[in-house]
């Protein structure tokens, strides 16, 4: 089929298992990881395929229980987001179903029950859902393609790792204006009229029947509100109010600075395609403060996505570069004056209380600013009893807690901090050799300190 082939040329589109759909009745879009109906490439393609093949198309959602590190605080901003996509694909007319793994559903049940004649995915370059798209590929009888749609330039474009961030930069610039740009929305031709399809109630307590091991011990927060709609009020909010100062506030964690657009694109719900160019449009009169923020948002995150997806050892201490392991094992045998236990750090309590107040915040809000995310990584190198420990502390720490957590940038983050991950050497000093210090006499003066702890304090 031709037109199938044709678009099966674009970049963003990895064909797991080819050949063409023979008879069935729908198309099914396995939503994943782009939670959303707004600037989804993986949808409009499901729609464009559907639409190729005259197929209505299904999109499906399975919320497994077992979902790697995820906990109730997790679950619960999922659900916020599951409403925001039922409603917007119930305006364009698009069938949407979830169901739960605790119900005894799957997706392959369901692809056989609704006689799924082709099924398209997302992609996620985290190592087990990779894994779940490679085993459903293996199985299926029908075709299987997933979508990058988490990046504003497709990873497969360079299908490589940079080591610094000015590596990088001069590839993405030669794709960027390409790729930054409104996703074209497509009209399904056909609706769904086959048989009513179960579905679980998103009224419902998404995590009720979770089996007893389930980590409820971390509760939903209050600050954050999941979902397409709430991250699009946020970013009017920032871009309107915060976006033309975001290069002067930044580093400023005392003040509500930046976008905190973390949590949504961690969810996929909203794409940095959005973000990028809605801080464009409203960013006319301070170009270079945009420039700023696009580096963050695209240039720093998507060197996260290709650290991710091509470094197997993303989230311990093996990821380091051969210079950074060499320095952290020379320093290994160095006096650490300060030993603290996980729990110790979890309840936040050490002798600082920077990083203590950083510690509150994350673990009451689900979030923690960018700053205080690298002071706080690094002493955890420094207060651990080794690089490998400190480095497994820091990534539990971090993806239990923070909402953006489990996350390509939260595992690029660690690397950065603890050992020297895009970064270069520096000084050689005790425990860290020639990784990047931070200490915490200067970092308090850098912005109001005593503020932000005060801040924290009750938290
Ligand atoms: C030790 C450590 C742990 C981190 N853990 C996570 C994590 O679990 N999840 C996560 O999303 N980010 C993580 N980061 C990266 C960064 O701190 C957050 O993305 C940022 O603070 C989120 O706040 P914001 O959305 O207001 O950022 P803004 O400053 O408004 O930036 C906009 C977007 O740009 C991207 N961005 C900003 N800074 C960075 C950065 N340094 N690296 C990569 N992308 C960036 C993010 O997607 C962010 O949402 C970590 C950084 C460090 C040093």
């Amino acid at each position: 089929m031709e037109e199938l082939k044709a678009l099966a040329e674009d970049k963003r589109i990895r064909v797991r298992r080819g050949g063409e759909p023979v008879g069935g009745r729908c198309v099914v879009y396995w939503m994943q990881h782009a939670q959303r109906a707004v600037e989804n490439p993986a949808l409009e393609t499901a729609v464009r395929v559907a639409n190729v093949l005259d197929l209505p198309l299904i999109v499906y959602f399975g919320v497994i229980a077992n979902y790697p590190n995820a906990n109730w605080r997790h679950y619960h901003f999922l659900a916020q987001g599951l409403r925001d996509v039922a409603e917007d694909l119930a305006e364009r007319g698009i069938e949407f179903v979830v169901r739960r793994s605790v119900d005894g559903d799957s997706l392959e049940a369901f692809l056989a029950e609704v006689d799924a004649a082709m099924v398209i995915g997302d992609e996620n370059v985290c190592r087990e859902p990779e894994r779940w798209r490679r085993a459903l590929a293996a199985r299926l009888r029908i075709p299987c393609w997933t979508v990058d749609a988490d990046v504003v330039v497709p990873s497969a474009i360079f299908n490589r790792s940079f080591v610094l961030l000015h590596h990088f930069r001069p590839h993405l610039k030669r794709e960027l204006e390409t790729w930054l740009k409104p996703i074209p929305v497509v009209e399904p031709v056909r609706k769904w009229d086959g048989q009513k399809l179960r579905g679980w109630n998103l009224a419902g307590e998404i995590t009720e029947g979770f089996p007893a091991a389930f980590d409820r011990r971390v509760r939903p927060v209050e600050n954050f509100t999941g979902g397409t709609h709430a991250g699009l009020r946020r970013l009017r909010e920032f871009t309107e109010g915060q976006l033309a100062d975001y290069d002067e506030q930044r580093n400023h964690p005392e003040v509500r600075g930046t976008s905190q657009m973390s949590p949504y694109l961690h969810y996929g719900h909203l794409s940095p395609v959005t973000i990028a160019l809605a801080a464009r449009e409203a960013g006319a009169a301070c170009v270079a403060t945009v420039e700023k923020y696009l580096d963050e948002l695209i240039g720093w995150r998507e060197l996260a996505v290709l650290f991710v997806r091509h470094n197997a050892h993303y989230d311990t201490w093996e990821c380091a570069e051969p210079w950074a392991q060499k320095t952290l094992l020379a320093h290994a045998g160095d006096a650490r004056p300060w030993l603290y236990t996980l729990e110790q750090m979890e309840r936040a309590e050490t002798h600082d209380e920077l990083w203590n107040a950083a510690q509150r915040e994350m673990v009451a809000t689900g979030w923690m600013h960018n700053y205080m995310r690298m002071y706080w990584a690094k002493k955890m190198l420094e207060w651990s009893p080794s690089v490998a420990v400190g480095y497994q502390w820091a990534v539990e720490l971090n993806d239990r807690y923070e909402l953006d957590g489990r996350d390509p940038n939260g595992y690029a983050g660690i690397a950065w901090a603890m050992v020297g991950k895009h970064d270069r050497p520096w000084f050689d000093r005790p425990v860290f050799g020639l990784i990047r210090y931070m200490a915490g006499g200067s970092t308090g003066k850098k912005f109001d300190s005593k503020r932000y702890i005060a801040q924290q304090k009750d938290r």
